[in-house]
């Protein structure tokens, strides 16, 4: 095992529940001894397989798969411009796929390489929708009547339920919303929720960066008596200067991360303290390797974890943030979508959800394996999803 070596590296992409994914394996010397990650950008899935299948894969080969941390650095500056979605995924792909070999190689799962349980299972919260307040709060004791302690709430996805009133002449096509009228909407909705299900349930929003960051911060303030258990990406990426201002004004818990592609974009926020729950999208960043190095940032400064965990992210992802969630102390909340038969087909040995709690098996290194037969079945698809066509009722495209 001396001369263990990496011998192929290559993406996968498929699409089982009609959302494209990215998948890496990483073959090795050793007859048998692989290793899966997850390097999914769904909106570019091909340039992320061109970057694991052009480049990554010719760097790799005859390199040692123990040496997770070197791979990583190694490959990360290799590119001399480095970071951005489509390279850090694509590297991420790779270093699941070594935690994994390592795992095997060990007869360990991740989360005991990683420092072993904090805790049995990671509480997760579910997406509840209506088109109304009153369809909205049936969803919503629909996932507590199942075990569910955290719900996160929307009115018509996000943006609101509301139609736009008037447009302008020859609008272009595209998913309208108004930010004025989303943002009262969303205080009305939780007034009528709280009042109905009182202050119980651990309820969540995600404003997805929809509005100017002077009315996220008076959504905020507004929102603060109705409890959150946070209130997710009030603002963009480019706008977090203004978390400091929301953090002067109001207790309302704030959770946000998921664009976020460089550590210099979370270090600030982190150390000044003006985030509660930092939530990247773990393949986003590079995968477990930097993920851990971001917990422990987070840990000194009382920041908790919320990994992202949308349909957008492989059960080789969502088995990722399992394995970190156990394993780091300051662990806040997993977001869960649920997975498909078909998923579950393509991926055996998924994680699983019982009584508002995700565990991951036992099984050495991840605990998932891919179907590549069956996954050739579920072709990807260019087509762009409806929900990034976001435009304000002048027909301005904005961010989705
Ligand atoms: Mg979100």
């Amino acid at each position: 095992m001396s001369s263990l070596k990496i011998t192929d590296v290559r993406a996968i992409v498929t699409a089982p529940a009609g959302i494209s994914l990215v998948v890496v394996k990483v073959e090795t010397s050793e007859p048998g001894l692989y290793g899966l990650g997850c390097a999914t950008f769904t909106q570019r899935y091909l340039t992320v397989a061109a970057a694991v299948d052009d480049y990554l894969k010719p760097f790799l080969i005859g390199k040692d798969p123990r040496r997770i941390e070197e791979i990583w650095q190694s490959s990360m500056v290799s590119s001399y411009w480095r970071n951005g979605p489509v390279l850090n995924n694509a590297i991420s792909g790779v270093d699941m796929a070594l935690w994994d070999i390592q795992g095997k190689l060990a007869g360990l799962p991740v989360y005991q390489l990683l420092g072993g349980k904090c805790r049995e299972g990671a509480a997760v919260y579910r997406h509840a929708d209506g088109r109304d307040v009153e369809e909205l709060e049936d969803n919503v004791r629909c996932y507590l009547e199942q075990g569910y302690s955290h719900v996160r709430c929307q009115l018509g996805g996000y943006g609101g339920a509301k139609g736009i009133r008037n447009k302008t002449k020859n609008p272009p096509d595209g998913v309208y919303f108004d930010p004025a009228v989303y943002a009262r909407d969303v205080v009305d909705m939780f007034d009528h929720l709280r009042g109905r299900l009182g202050y119980e349930p651990e309820l969540l929003h995600d404003v997805h960066e929809r509005v100017p960051p002077i009315v996220a911060l008076r959504m905020a303030k507004e929102l603060e008596p109705y409890r959150l258990f946070f209130l997710e990406d009030p603002l963009a990426p480019e706008d977090v200067a203004w978390l400091e201002r929301i953090r002067q004004q109001c207790s309302t818990p704030i959770a946000i991360g998921e664009l976020f592609n460089n550590p210099q974009e979370w270090v600030g926020p982190i150390t000044r303290r003006e985030l509660d729950f930092i939530r990247v999208h773990i393949s986003q960043i590079g995968g477990i390797t930097p993920a851990k190095k971001l917990a422990a940032l987070g840990e000194a400064f009382g920041v908790r974890t919320a990994w992202h965990g949308p349909g957008d992210v492989s059960p080789v992802g969502h088995a990722a943030n399992v394995h970190l969630d156990l394993a780091i102390p300051n662990f806040g909340i997993q977001e869960w979508c649920g997975l498909s038969e078909q998923l579950q087909e393509v991926f055996p040995g998924c994680p699983t959800v019982e009584d508002g709690y995700v565990y991951v098996n036992d099984q050495p290194g991840l605990g998932i394996d891919i179907n590549e037969k069956l996954a050739a079945q579920h072709p990807c698809s260019n087509e762009l999803p409806r929900w990034t066509l976001a435009r304000t009722p002048d027909g301005t495209a904005v961010r989705p």
